[in-house]
This record gives C-alpha cells, structure tokens and sequence, in this order.
C-alpha cells in the first residue's frame, strides 16, 4: 500500500499543498512524482533513481539507501527488508502465502538461485553504462540497449507477470529468492558480515527437534531449516538465502528456533510437561 501511496497521492499533495517548501516550485523535483518509488526501493531494485537527470536529493537518498541504510538494516536483521518493507514481498506474504509450502526444495532449487548473481551483475553493468555514457560515447548504444532489454525481461516480466503467475505453482518468493538483484546484493552483505562475525542476524536451534518437519515446509525460500534444528546449526546468510520472515519459528510446536541464542545456563534446563 504504500508503495502506491506514496508516489500516486503523498507526494502530489507535499508538491501542491507546498509540504515540501521551495522543491514545490522547482520542475525538476515537482513534475517527478514517480521517483518518490525511490523512497523504499533501493538500487539495484530500483536503479531508475539515477537515470534521467535527477534531482540532487534523489540521487543523494538513493546512495544513502543502498550504501548506508541496507548495510546496517542487513547488520541487524540479514535479509528482512525482503520480508517486511519490500511491496514484491509484501504481496508474496499476502496473496501468495496460502502456496508458501510449494515453495521448491533441495540442493537443485538452492543451485538455481544463481541467476539473481545474474541480474545483479546486469544492473550493475547497466548503471555504470548509463551513468557514463555521457563521457563516454561508445557507451550510449550498448546502455540504451541495455536498459530497454533491463526493462522489458525485469521490470515487467520477472518481477511483474511470472511470479504471481507461478505463485500457485512455486509459491510467493519466486521473484525474491531466484531474480531479485537486491536481495542478491543483502545477501552478500550479510554473508560478508557473518564471515567478519559483526553480523547480529541468525536463527539459533536448542535441542528438542522431534523431526516434524513444519518449519521446512513452510519456509518460503525453500531451506531444509529441519536439517539445520536437528544438527543444532545456526541459519545465517552464509549458509542460505533466509530472509528472517520468521515464519519457521512461528510454526515449531517445539519452540526450537529462535533468532535469540539461547543463553548457556538456560538451554542447559529441560522443559518438563506433565501429562494432561
Ligand atoms: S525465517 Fe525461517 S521460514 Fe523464513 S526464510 Fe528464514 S528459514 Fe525460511
Ligand atoms: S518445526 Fe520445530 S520440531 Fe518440527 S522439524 Fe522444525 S525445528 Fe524440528
């Protein structure tokens, strides 16, 4: 909601109700409603931030969102800007969630997760294209080109027609887990974080895993997180594509996982249930 929000009617009235004082009455800021997409959505995402004769305060947010704001979001809590701010995630979690658990799984699923490297290294390649083709020359064909085909095979197919097609075959986080150059951009943060150990996200396992099998089934990104609880092994972005949605913890009638490690005195204590 508020992806559409606040481009269609927010910002129309910051521009004529003069919320936004002088940028009101300056063509370049107030003609370009459509940028304001570009308060939420981060390059890669989202690159036409920098395309086009920006304002200066578009390109300085975009560079603040991607290289300032992401990083320490990603610090804190890996991959969750997937599962709570971005509206492709948004509407996976809602129309798409009754078909979460077909969501694909298995050593051959997570291998084809390397086509977001693929369009992350084709956003890249486009933005340094477009942003350089004004000194440049030789440059103009190939980024005009590029961005045309960017637009067309991305923007329209991979993240608008095929994934909430395929919703009811491969569940909600087709998009997300398999083309989506930012989550690919998060994860390599957050693995890099994990590796230097600064990282804080993680999901922790205690001991009682009986093997049930609903957490596995009901992740949306497809990771065996029953494989993980049984060998007691943390799930970082080092070692899959988790977006902390959290729904894993959620579902365990066992309460196993947590995004809390538990404390060494505490998870040394057994729960007993007396029989009812
Ligand atoms: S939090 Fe759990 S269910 Fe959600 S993506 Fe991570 S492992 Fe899967
Ligand atoms: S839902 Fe809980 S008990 Fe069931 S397999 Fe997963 S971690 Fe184990």
């Amino acid at each position: 909601m508020f992806f559409f929000l606040v481009p269609e009617f927010l910002f129309r009235w910051a521009v004529e109700y003069k919320w936004v004082g002088e940028l009101a009455s300056d063509p370049n800021f107030a003609n370009n409603a459509w940028r304001s997409y570009g308060i939420v959505y981060a390059w890669p995402l989202f690159f036409y931030t920098f395309f086009g004769n920006p304002h200066q305060i578009w390109a300085v947010w975009g560079v603040t969102l991607t290289f300032v704001l992401i990083p320490v979001l990603v610090l804190f809590h890996g991959k969750r800007y997937c599962s709570w701010i971005c509206g492709c995630g948004g509407l996976a979690e809602t129309l798409g969630d009754r078909w979460r658990h077909l969501a694909p799984k298995g050593n051959a699923s997570i291998r084809w997760e390397w086509m977001n490297l693929a369009v992350l290294l084709a956003a890249v390649f486009i933005t340094a294209a477009v942003l350089a083709q004004s000194v440049l020359k030789f440059l103009q064909k190939p980024a005009g080109a590029g961005l045309e085909w960017y637009h067309l095979i991305a923007d329209v197919w991979l993240v608008g027609i095929l994934p909430v097609t395929l919703y009811p075959f491969f569940g909600g986080k087709v998009w997300c887990r398999y083309w989506c150059p930012l989550a690919k951009l998060m994860q390599i943060m957050s693995a890099l974080f994990t590796k230097f150990k600064s990282s804080r996200f993680a999901i922790y396992s205690n001991d009682k895993c009986i093997a049930c099998g609903e957490c596995s089934r009901n992740c949306q990104v497809g990771i065996n997180v029953m494989n993980f609880a049984m060998k007691q092994e943390t799930i970082e972005n080092i070692n899959s594509s988790c977006i902390g949605c959290g729904i894993c913890v959620t579902v365990c009638p066992m309460d196993v996982l947590s995004f809390r490690a538990e404390e060494p005195e505490k998870a040394q204590l057994v729960r007993i249930q007396p029989a009812a």
